[in-house]
């Protein structure tokens, strides 16, 4: 009789020690039953045996081509799944339908046939993370691009994830200096912030994002740039720009070109987002370029259209805003209590013919913290980068600008919209009153005192000696094409012989009153110089001493 052991055993204590001394007889000898050494067999058989069940969901391709295919027979799949094809392609299931799945693919579509089989992974898409991105270019799916071979990492993070939430967040109050003297002054940007850069065409908008990211070198700020739909020649151009000015080594490069397929530039930036937040959360600051987000907009339609999602304004689908708003949402600045990170995002978007009111502009400047406006007529008139003073907001930038910038940009604004309405008026008059034509001198000036060239960023402490000489009127005595000479010569006069002065702006001392005073005295002292450089046809500086 078997004794009912407890904790689920089938034989008892009692009979596993008496089948020890049990023995069975040879062949041919007639053998006792000897129920207790069977069962002990059959326990050391089943010891070894693995009895978990794996179901592996299997389908069938009813239909394939554009890049997506339609399964059936996958009725346990969920969104965003990842699935795999009889050829080792991978999709993603995109379309939850009653009959079929909608997958977009992950690859070309040319090996899938209909009636291949296609497996459940019970996987969402991961992209690799970690400092091993670092100087790296890779797709969408973090499979390297540049001949460095493998990323060497074992760390990777979902694609698509969920905003933190509001207690994980605190307000912005750093800021992440372009090293452009329009935008630090006008429209400043904070970590954490989200920043849109928004113009026509060949505007310089890549230009700003690129200047930023080399301004990042010795901020400690770690920088992701993510190209959607571009041609491969010019995503190449800029990655070896960046490597020029030494930015690689802080950057990653997320490329889904203009001959990808569209899931792969639909993924792109929320790959490029997934790699930044890996960093973010370890309480660095990051920033992002999402270049630019029309194109991303552009594909997620076509990827639509071909599901036969049903299309709204402009042929995109309904969720178009929730594409935009997801992904932005993700950028922010971390509490102490989650590591006090940032992620600064500077989404690119491009109008047509200036339309900032069409459906993508609205959307994104609606989910954005303020916009950077490029126009067309400026760049063509020599005003680079074009900025548009009036249009362009940064709705927290403000709280992170430095007290010294803040108190000397805060009538550019102004001085700057009342010269475009002055200037736009006396075009058609040659008699101007004294105080008109004063006011047109200097906002001429501001206009050229914050021209930058490209890959030029400048230090904090240069943009404010810069801004501190024109707003204060300083320059409105010297003629237009003397202001860059000018600005060059300041700052080396500065470096050179007022270097106490330029230690104390940067220490943090309270601006204004005193520190200003003195600043502004060596100002002008360096503006007569000038002038008399000018006048006598010496170098400026040569007498300083
Ligand atoms: P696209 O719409 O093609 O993406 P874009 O708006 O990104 O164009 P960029 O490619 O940045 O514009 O710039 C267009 C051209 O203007 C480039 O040749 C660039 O070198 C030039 N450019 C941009 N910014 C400046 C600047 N500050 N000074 C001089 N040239 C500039
Ligand atoms: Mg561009």
């Amino acid at each position: 009789m078997m004794s009912g052991g407890a904790g689920g055993a089938i034989f008892g204590p009692e009979l596993e020690a008496a089948g020890e001394r049990l023995e069975f007889d040879d062949v041919g000898e007639r053998q006792k039953f000897d129920a207790a050494g069977v069962g002990l067999r059959i326990k050391e058989k089943l010891r070894g045996l693995d009895v978990s069940t794996h179901i592996e969901e299997a389908g069938r391709v009813h239909q394939t081509g554009d890049g997506i295919a339609r399964v059936t027979g996958l009725q346990n799949a969920v969104s965003g799944e990842l699935l795999e094809f009889e050829n080792g392609i991978t999709g993603i299931a995109m379309n939850l339908e009653k009959d079929y799945i909608g997958a977009v693919l992950l690859g070309k579509d040319s090996g899938i046939h209909e009636g291949d089989f296609v497996v459940r992974t019970g996987r969402v898409a991961h992209v690799p993370v970690g400092d091993a991105l670092l100087g790296r270019v890779v797709d969408a799916l973090g499979h390297p691009l540049d001949q460095k071979g493998p990323v060497h990492t074992t760390l990777s993070q979902r694609i698509e994830r969920i905003a933190h939430g509001v207690l994980a967040r605190k307000p912005v109050n750093t800021p992440l200096l372009t090293g452009i003297k329009a935008i630090d002054a006008i429209v400043p940007i904070g970590r954490g912030q989200r920043q849109l850069i928004i113009g026509d065409r060949q505007t310089g908008k890549t230009a700003l994002a690129v200047d930023t990211i080399i301004n990042q070198r010795d901020s400690g700020v770690n920088c992701v740039y993510v190209a959607i739909g571009q041609k491969n020649s010019t995503i190449s151009g800029l990655v070896s720009t960046l490597g020029e000015y030494g930015a690689l080594r802080y950057t990653t490069v997320v490329v889904a070109g203009a001959s990808d397929a569209a899931p792969l530039q639909y993924l792109a930036p929320y790959s490029g987002c997934a790699i930044a937040e890996y960093w973010m959360e370890r309480g660095l600051d990051t920033l992002i370029v999402y270049d630019d987000l029309s194109k991303h907009a552009v594909a997620y339609r076509s990827l639509s259209l071909l599901m036969q999602r049903p299309p709204g304004r402009e042929a995109y689908p309904g969720d178009i805003f929730y594409l935009h708003s997801r992904l932005l949402e993700r950028a922010g600045r971390l509490s102490d209590d989650f590591g006090g990170g940032s992620l600064t995002a500077l989404p690119i978007v491009e109008t047509l013919g200036s339309d900032m009111s069409a459906y993508i502009p609205t959307n994104v400047i609606s989910i954005t913290d303020g916009q950077i406006y490029l126009e067309t007529e400026a760049f063509n008139a020599g005003i680079r980068p074009a900025i548009n003073p009036g249009l362009s907001v940064s709705r927290v930038g403000g709280a992170a600008q430095t007290s010294a910038m803040k108190s000397i940009a805060a009538p550019i604004r102004t001085d700057l919209a009342q010269y475009r309405e002055l200037a736009a008026f006396s075009q058609f008059s040659s008699d101007l009153d004294a105080d008109t034509r004063d006011r047109l001198r200097h906002g001429e000036r501001i206009v050229e005192a914050l021209k930058q060239p490209r890959y030029k960023p400048m230090s904090l402490d240069d943009e404010i000696l810069v801004l501190l000489a024109v707003t204060r009127r300083l320059m409105d005595g010297i003629d237009i094409d003397e202001i860059a000479d000018f600005e060059r010569g300041l700052i080396t006069w500065f470096e050179l012989w007022n270097r106490p002065l330029l230690d104390e702006l940067h220490s943090g001392y309270a601006f204004g009153g005193d520190l200003e005073q003195r600043m502004l005295a060596q100002i002008k002292r360096f503006r007569d110089e000038f002038e008399a450089g000018r006048a006598g046809g010496g170098a400026i500086g040569d007498d300083a001493q």
